[in-house]
């Protein structure tokens, strides 16, 4: 593949929150105090680079940005103020917009009106919906299942499932062509174009699969977030895994599980639906309070610069998780149509914030980044194996 460079690249980038990264004088210690950095994948002065050189396509096919976990160690030594962290993240807010090919991401980014508009206009349809389509009503007890059937609900659950899933996959498998297609160790451009048009881009799936590990490991743990830490910033890693873990806990009861989560009966305290409904929510809820009183105060290098984007996603985590810890207050309480109104306001909440944030916006990372640091995984097998 020719690479093509776009001079106005760093322009782009100010778009999408990158501001500094012309002052960088390429002197490396961004690159030397990386604890995530490594010969064979160094970063991020490389990246930075590409940018200043307006390498459209080398930054495309580049894993570095999803590798970093912005700790925030490169930008408080670096001597240019090009805060290399905050470069980082930007990319990574670009490269979503490219790996998707609906055009959506780039205008999530770029326009506050066009994100608003779109959270509003798909809260206003579930909105509509409930308005126009909503059991009865019943008042002589909290009736969640006559006004709004968990059966009906899992039905448009997992119908919503299978549309983000086909965004988020289909980018996703964007992101592994360019990262997968450029040349390996001793391997030239013709091979390596030869190679991109196999399946599996002429990778043997048994490098694929031997290293299949590392993508549960990685999703599940985060492990590399706790390597690039230095020790008092630890709890940055533990927000974040607390942030993912919950997320993905109560994603998996309301979608997955939602016939069992949503009952009229209410569990016993030491049910394990129960409780894991009570850890996810906990654990968004301080993650998300967290995050957001950091970025008010601008008390760590890493949430000095807030995006709109990072407010919106954290604003409506944290409504969606709000108004649903009222509806549990609301059924407790045996308040019925308290609970039919806030449960309609909770999902005109919580899925815009899943059919945008979750392929096209700012959740799309939690799948990028464990698939990339398996790609580069894998791109190391094969190439230890070339060279024996
Ligand atoms: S970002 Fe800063 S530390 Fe990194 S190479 Fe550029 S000037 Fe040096
Ligand atoms: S923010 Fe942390 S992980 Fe990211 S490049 Fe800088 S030092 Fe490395």
């Amino acid at each position: 593949m020719s690479a093509s460079v776009n001079p106005e690249l760093i322009q782009t980038l100010e778009e999408f929150g990158v501001k500094s990264a012309s002052t960088c004088f390429n002197c490396g210690n961004c690159t030397a105090v990386c604890n995530l950095s490594s010969e064979s994948v160094p970063f991020p002065r490389k990246v930075i680079r590409y940018l200043q050189l307006g390498a459209k396509d080398k930054l495309l096919q580049s894993p570095e940005p999803w590798l970093c976990y912005y700790c925030g160690d490169c930008s408080e030594t670096c001597p240019r103020d090009a805060d290399p962290g905050e470069v980082m993240m930007g990319l990574r807010r670009y490269l979503t917009s490219l790996y998707d090919w609906t055009g959506m991401s780039r205008l999530f980014y770029t326009s506050k009106l066009f994100e608003i508009l779109a959270i509003v206009v798909v809260g206003g349809l579930v909105g509509l919906g409930f308005y126009f389509f909503h059991g009865p009503m019943l008042t002589d007890r909290v009736a969640l299942n006559v006004f709004a059937p968990n059966r009906v609900i899992e039905i448009l659950d997992l119908i919503m499932a299978a549309v983000l899933s086909f965004f988020l996959l289909s980018n996703a498998y964007r992101m592994f062509s360019n990262v997968m297609s450029t040349p390996l160790p001793g391997e030239d451009e013709e091979k390596a174009k030869r190679r991109r048009r196999k399946l599996l881009k002429g990778i043997p799936a048994k490098f694929y699969l031997l290293e299949g590990k590392e993508f549960v490991l990685n999703f599940l743990t985060q492990k590399k977030f706790s390597l690039c830490q230095k020790r008092e910033k630890r709890i940055q890693w533990i927000n974040h895994l607390l942030i993912m873990t919950g997320y993905s806990t109560i994603f998996l009861l309301v979608v997955v599980g939602i016939r069992w989560f949503q009952r009229d009966e209410i569990y016993p305290i030491w049910h394990p639906i129960r409780l894991l409904g009570y850890y996810g929510t906990f654990a968004i809820l301080y993650g998300v309070t967290y995050a957001m009183i950091a970025r008010l105060k601008k008390s760590e290098t890493a949430y000095k610069h807030s995006h709109a984007t990072d407010w919106v996603f954290l604003i409506l985590l944290w409504l969606t998780t709000f108004s649903g810890i009222l509806i549990h207050f609301t059924r407790l309480l045996e308040m019925p149509l308290s609970t039919y109104y806030i449960y309609v306001i909770h999902l005109m909440i919580a899925v815009p914030m899943l059919v945008l944030e979750v392929p096209f916006a700012k959740w799309a990372h939690q799948l990028y980044r464990p698939l990339i640091i398996y790609l580069v995984k894998v791109r190391e097998r094969v190439a230890s194996a070339a060279s024996q």
